[in-house]
């Protein structure tokens, strides 16, 4: 069932959004060669506690961290790790959701470590081209698929290769709720989206296959061909006009 929020809801929820933004505005603040991504989840778990809220991840289905953090070939669900030392050159999604007051904000965003190759520059921007097309269709009377079409169109136009086995979501009193929003699919098709739906838009880009692969950690998806991948995501509010942005800082 798709759990449409009231206003009284909607503002509640953006507090949490609104954390999780921060979070993660704060933290592409300290992105640099040298830190390691357990430093960052530390920092995250800093940032979000000290303002009354809780990493959403933290212990989530016994994920050892408060965010994921994936580097380069790394497409989702890192795991931090004081040994993962970021170099110059490096690309890093940081993935963060917050929880204030019974209610969850997603947001992530792919990051480049100082010097990037310009292959690293043009899929980091796709992929963020990607999530701001899909987010263009989230309005009242569209469906779930003309967000899916609009983002798989944009990145596979683009010549990279959209993820089919992970994908967005409703999010809200439990991060993963209905509806499932993948980033691959048919316009015109899906659940009707309506006022006050509250979804986190999310495309997963791999530069040279569709496929992933899981590590044997349990948790690191990877590039099927070990090449670079991006990820960025925003949650956000169906309304009767242009749809809220809730993760925006
Ligand atoms: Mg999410």
């Amino acid at each position: 069932m798709i759990i449409v929020k009231t206003k009284a809801e909607l503002s509640k929820m953006m507090a949490a959004a609104r954390l999780a933004a921060l979070a993660l505005e704060h933290i592409g603040k300290a992105v640099r060669a040298g830190i390691s991504t357990l430093e960052l989840d530390s920092m995250i778990r800093r940032f979000i506690t000290v303002r009354g809220g809780k990493p959403s991840f933290a212990g989530y289905k016994g994920f050892k961290g408060n965010a994921c953090i994936s580097v380069n070939h790394e497409l989702i669900h890192g795991i931090p790790s004081k040994r993962k030392i970021l170099r110059d050159g490096d690309i890093v999604s940081v993935d963060i959701g917050a929880f204030v007051d019974g209610f969850h904000g997603d947001n992530t965003k792919t990051f480049a470590v100082g010097n990037v190759s310009e292959q690293a520059r043009d899929l980091l921007r796709v992929t963020e081209e990607c999530l701001y097309q899909g987010i263009k269709k989230a309005v009242a009377g569209n469906r779930v698929g003309d967000i899916s079409d609009a983002i798989q169109k944009h990145c596979e136009n683009s010549g990279y290769h959209i993820v089919k086995e992970y994908i967005g979501h409703g999010v809200g009193r439990t991060l993963h709720e209905e509806p499932d929003i993948p980033n691959f699919g048919k316009a015109g098709r899906g659940p009707r989206l309506v006022p006050g739906m509250t979804l986190a838009i999310e495309p997963m880009v791999n530069a040279t296959t569709s496929n992933v692969r899981t590590l044997s950690d349990g948790w690191t998806v990877v590039e099927g061909n070990g090449n670079l991948c991006a990820h960025f995501e925003h949650t956000i509010a169906v309304t009767e006009g242009e749809p809220i942005i809730m993760t925006l800082v």
